[in-house]
């Protein structure tokens, strides 16, 4: 049976494309740079679209770029914060004004517009049947070994690569655990939104993504995106 746009058995989705983009080198919002001919973030949009778990779409946009997203259909477009996870927090405030019943959130960012239908309709059914579990990420097995290095590039430790994951999004969550995390923690500090889960104390489970899940952060990145697409469409 096909659940209602708001009901709770789907997920919100919380688009984060409130970046500056400085990495990119675009000269304007990140989300906003053309990929294959169209603004980066609406391939991440319509992958949120195309996904059977997911009901209303919230985009966070850079403060007083509203207009440039002019063609984000019916997503809810709210002005982002200073660091990620406040872009998250203000995206949260907007579920709350609109009434959504749905207990799911599942965040993602914008950058990463190679994000498949199934990894999200996957990562939030897991949680859904996982009791007691707070969060779901997408993560992708390290290739490379990884190693900590002190001062003078002086190496410390070599980890163990079979247990390290590179964590991306999306990143779903009980949206009732995220918003307590965010508001006991430090959103301005975190780097992905499950870190402030995991520092209340909160138990957050990887699922396997695929490695062309990137994220765009510099100009190679747009190149290696555009031919994934190319091959895909
Ligand atoms: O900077 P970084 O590439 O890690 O950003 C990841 C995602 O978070 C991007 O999609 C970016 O637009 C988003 N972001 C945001 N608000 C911020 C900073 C980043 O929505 N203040």
């Amino acid at each position: 049976m096909a659940a209602s746009p708001d009901s709770g058995g789907l997920a919100a989705a919380l688009l984060l494309a409130a970046g500056s983009g400085e990495r990119l080198g675009a000269g304007g919002p990140k989300a906003l740079v053309p990929l294959a001919g169209r603004p980066m973030y609406q391939f991440s949009l319509n992958a949120f679209r195309a996904a059977g778990r997911i009901g209303p779409i919230l985009i966070a946009v850079p403060p007083g770029h509203t207009g440039d997203f002019a063609d984000a259909g019916d997503a809810t477009l709210v002005e982002g914060g200073a660091a990620r996870s406040l872009s998250v927090a203000n995206a949260l405030a907007a579920l709350d004004a609109g009434d959504s019943d749905c207990d799911l959130v599942a965040v993602h960012d914008a950058a990463r517009p190679l994000v498949d239908p199934e990894l999200i309709d996957s990562a939030v059914e897991l949680l859904e049947a996982s009791p007691g579990v707070d969060a779901v990420i997408a993560a992708a097995p390290v290739t490379d070994t990884v190693k900590r290095v002190g001062a003078g590039g002086l190496v410390e430790q070599t980890l163990d690569r079979s247990k390290l994951r590179a964590v991306q999004t999306p990143q779903v969550f009980r949206r009732a655990s995220l918003a307590d995390a965010i508001a006991a923690g430090e959103p301005e500090n975190a780097t992905d939104d499950a870190s402030l889960i995991e520092a209340a104390g909160g138990s957050v489970v990887v699922i396997d993504s695929p490695s062309f899940n990137i994220k765009v952060t510099v100009r190679e990145d747009l190149a290696i995106a555009e031919a994934r697409i190319a091959d895909r469409d």
